[in-house]
């Protein structure tokens, strides 16, 4: 049982299991999230329920942020019942969305400012990693207050790491992203190439599978092309946030401004379905 108190924002499809791993590790946690009824199953889990963000930044000595991005997380500093509204010092504020670089260091800079803390600590992995307390975590800030929270987070990724000053976290997410959108839509095109000169999906995924380019991510989305299924692990409307993120950070690559362009256009009619959906949207 640990004493350091937990404080959790946003129950999303990551946040949900995410601060279900500090429950279980025994730490006493409290959550809030917009929309109340996602709270009920921490409730069941024995974490508390704040009414806002300011309230429970005053009632926690961590608060992770995890939500959309980067107009979610204004709303959770800067509303009247927002976290720089609650009028705390000593405190350790843990971003873990996928964010721009440049929101990190402006609440970074914020926080600072009224005497509390700041991380940056996007993920890498998706629901099954978070449930599995798997993901890989990328980390911006001071190395000081990283080896506060370090311990913490290896309750959360299997690799946690300090990649540089705050915002720096963001941008390696943002790197990482710009290669799974490459990887999505490349394993589309393939499929669809392969489809079109009468193979099999399912032979030409366990031939990828069993070649030096299979990986996790071509058997869960191969998987998930077989059995038609696009529910979201992790909507396509946040890859293309993401690579519109990087797209602010000068991503000028030739790929880059080929999936770009892809996932934008697709995101229109394909945002809340799962990032490998781009496939209908290659096949059309
Ligand atoms: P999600 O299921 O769509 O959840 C989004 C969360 O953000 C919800 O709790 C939502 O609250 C909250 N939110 C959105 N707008 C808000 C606002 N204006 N004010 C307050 N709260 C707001 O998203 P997710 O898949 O968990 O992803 C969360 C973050 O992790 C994103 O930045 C995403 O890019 C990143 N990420 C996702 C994955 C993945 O596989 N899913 C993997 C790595 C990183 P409501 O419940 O009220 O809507």
């Amino acid at each position: 049982m640990y004493t350091t108190k937990i404080g959790w924002i946003g129950l999303g499809k990551m946040g949900t299991p995410m601060s279900q791993q500090l429950i279980k590790a025994g730490y006493p946690v409290t959550v809030y999230n917009r929309s109340k009824e996602k709270e009920e199953a921490l409730k069941s889990l024995g974490a508390a329920i704040a009414g806002s963000p300011s309230i429970l930044l005053q009632q926690a000595d961590v608060v992770f942020i995890m939500v959309s991005d980067d107009h979610a997380t204004r709303e959770i500093f800067n509303n009247d019942n927002g976290l720089l509204n609650a009028k705390t010092t000593g405190k350790l504020i843990i971003n873990m969305s996928t964010v721009s670089p440049g929101v990190n260091k402006e609440f970074a800079a914020l926080c600072k400012a009224q005497g509390n803390n700041y991380l940056d600590a996007p993920v890498s992995g998706s629901v099954k990693q978070a449930e599995e307390g798997q993901l890989v975590i990328m980390v911006g800030g001071e190395e000081k207050i990283f080896q506060q929270a370090k311990p913490i987070l290896e309750h959360i990724g299997k690799l946690v790491m300090l990649v540089g000053s705050n915002g720096v976290g963001n941008s390696a997410k943002l790197a990482i992203n710009m290669l799974l959108g490459f990887y999505a839509q490349g394993l589309a095109e393939a499929v669809v190439f392969a489809e079109q000169h009468q193979i099999k999906t399912t032979d030409l995924i366990t031939l990828i599978n069993n070649s030096a380019l299979g990986n996790v991510f071509t058997k869960i989305k191969g998987d998930a092309i077989i059995q038609n299924n696009y529910k979201a692990a992790f909507a396509l409307k946040h890859i293309a946030k993401d690579l519109g993120l990087a797209k602010e950070e000068r991503l000028n690559t030739p790929l880059g401004e080929v999936a770009f362009n892809t996932y934008q256009k697709a995101a229109t009619t394909l945002g809340e379905e799962d990032i490998i959906a781009i496939i209908k949207f290659i096949n059309n």
